[in-house]
């Protein structure tokens, strides 16, 4: 037997978690799925991948991780009022609807959120979604291992899958 693998940089994790907000509401699960993810590199929120050091096979943890540490906070320059002209006539626009947008100009994909609707302009929000929540995540572990040198130099898992770049 090799010594138990635990979660430091260079550790390939699989990661079951629940997310959920001040209220309760769970806005994310890996419901069976588990993520995989390259731990050292990243590839998850600041907060959450701090507090993972040092977990094992088949532990579990609640995290709790401040928007700072997170999706940021939220910033009220990020906001900008559009004519309702710039959405289809019949398209329902409500508080709270995301939208996935292209820049006009340079034809950039970006998400934006609806967060006020007048009768003649629509108020949007480009912060992140979660921004300015505290993360509550429920985590375990069901499994871990070392990464190959070939994800080592990429930063990223390579799964069972093609892995074309
Ligand atoms: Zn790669």
């Amino acid at each position: 037997m090799s010594e138990q693998l635990k979660i430091k940089d260079g550790i390939v994790v699989s990661l079951e978690y629940v997310l959920r907000l001040d209220d309760g509401e769970v806005v994310d699960a890996s419901d069976g799925d588990a993520l995989v993810y390259l731990h050292g590199y990243g590839e998850i929120i600041p907060g959450l991948e701090k507090a993972l050091v040092g977990l094992a096979v088949g532990d579990s943890k609640t995290v709790i991780v401040p928007p700072g540490e997170a999706y940021g906070e939220v910033d009220m320059e990020a906001f900008e009022i559009v004519p309702r002209s710039m959405f289809p006539d019949d398209m329902e626009l409500v508080e709270g609807l995301e939208l996935s947008l292209r820049d006009a100009e340079t034809d950039e994909p970006f998400d934006a959120t609806v967060a006020e609707v007048r009768e003649s302009e629509v108020m949007l929000d480009f912060n992140h979604p979660l921004a300015g929540e505290t993360l509550y995540f429920e985590v375990t572990i069901p499994a871990l291992r070392l990464a190959t040198e070939e994800e080592l130099a990429h930063g990223h898992v390579h799964g069972d899958d093609d892995h074309h770049h």
